[in-house]
């Protein structure tokens, strides 16, 4: 099993509390070795030693969102020598970084009440738009904030991101923080999959101050392995929804080839052979393909288990329309990806990696290694 929160909570079922015990434990002792061993432990972290604190400005970091990403990420940035405070309305999820010695809190008003900086990690727009303006949301206290930056990681719409990047410029601090008076907001979803936020690899995407994502910087980088600024509130939310329309599109692009050469009598590990020394090359062909039987480590090796779930790229995919649709863009391909999506998460396959379509869509068929 593996050593985050989110396996955890998602192995329990309600008689297992010895097990949920034991992976407690289990996850109290990777924290302490964590904490304790830092230097033992071979890591691409960012981290600060107990004579060098993290930077004065970033050191009481809130953290709302602890499901397969947020437990991750909040777990690194522990791992790093940041103080968490964190909320999650999940009271399971709590209680586990309670008994890990974090402190928790029952709404994201108090949450800010006790932080720098809040990072979100949330499933949508309407999760966000509930946690910073709904009742003891993050915005709850009158125009006055105590954090003086607020970052959100969900993969939401841009215009919901502008949104409160607008209503956030009407805060001003309770506390000046150096020469800031007024708070600031950014967005910076991340791309990556759970592994990657477990392995502190991610990429984020970041819209907003520029100053702000400088200043932020040694916190991606003790969740991430590259930060990458964008420009003015949205365009973090904006480049996460492109990325992932072109990942879509390219990885349906790759299945439906592999599984025509396989009609036509060309074996898929022989497309992929040429593919990936010809124009057809790309991360689905080298890296993540979809072909059950072709690479290790993937998701199609393992029944398309442990990826980036079909729902979420649907998700994603939706986003990508509706932002099209407002910017008078054509979308024809966009439309098309979300239909094959949607249509996968109606048939049930929409726990499996987004690669799954070769299988459940093109019906194409595994091949043995050593073929
Ligand atoms: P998740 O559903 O596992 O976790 C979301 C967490 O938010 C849950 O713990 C849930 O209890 C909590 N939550 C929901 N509403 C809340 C509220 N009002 N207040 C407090 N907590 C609340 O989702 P995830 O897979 O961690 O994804 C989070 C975001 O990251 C999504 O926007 C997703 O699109 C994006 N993302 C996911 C992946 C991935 O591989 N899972 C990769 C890149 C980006």
């Amino acid at each position: 099993m593996s050593s985050s929160v989110t396996a955890i909570v998602e192995s329990e079922k309600p008689k297992k509390k010895k097990e949920r015990k034991m992976a407690i434990c289990k996850l109290k002792s990777l924290l302490s070795l964590w904490k304790c061993n830092s230097s033992l432990v071979s890591s691409p972290f960012r981290t600060f030693s107990s004579s060098q604190l993290p930077p004065h400005h970033l050191q009481n970091v809130g953290f709302i969102g602890l499901g397969n990403m947020g437990s991750r990420m909040a777990n690194n940035l522990i791992k790093a020598g940041f103080r968490l405070t964190v909320h999650d309305v999940n009271s399971d999820v709590l209680e586990m970084f309670s008994q890990m010695g974090v402190s928790t809190k029952k709404t994201p008003y108090e949450v800010s009440e006790a932080s720098d900086v809040v990072i979100t990690m949330l499933p949508s727009s309407a999760h966000v738009i509930d946690v910073y303006t709904g009742p003891n949301g993050l915005l709850h206290g009158g125009k006055l904030l105590r954090p003086w930056l607020l970052i959100d990681s969900s993969t939401i719409d841009p215009q919901t991101s502008r949104n409160l990047s607008a209503t956030i410029s009407n805060y001003i601090l309770k506390e000046k923080k150096g020469d800031w008076e007024v708070p600031f907001k950014l967005d910076a979803p991340v791309s990556g999959s759970i592994i990657a936020a477990e392995a502190g690899t991610l990429t984020f995407m970041v819209g907003g101050s520029e100053e702000a994502f400088v200043a932020a910087e040694p916190l991606f980088f003790s969740m991430g392995k590259s930060a990458i600024y964008c420009g003015g509130a949205g365009t973090g939310s904006a480049a996460k929804i492109c990325n992932n329309l072109a990942l879509a599109v390219s990885m349906l692009g790759i299945s439906e080839a592999l599984a025509l050469g396989q009609s036509l009598g060309v074996s898929a590990s022989t497309l992929t052979n040429i593919f990936n020394c010809s124009s057809a090359r790309c991360w689905s062909s080298d890296a993540y393909n979809p072909v059950p039987g072709l690479m290790e480590g993937v998701p199609s090796s393992r029944d398309y288990n442990g990826g980036f779930a079909s729902k979420l790229m649907a998700k994603d995919l939706k986003l990508a329309v509706e932002s099209a649709k407002m910017a008078e863009s054509k979308y024809p391909l966009t439309s098309q990806a979300q239909k094959i999506y949607t249509e996968l998460c109606k048939d049930g396959h929409e726990a499996k990696d987004f690669s799954c379509a070769f299988r459940h869509y093109y019906s194409g068929m595994d091949e043995p290694h050593d073929q």
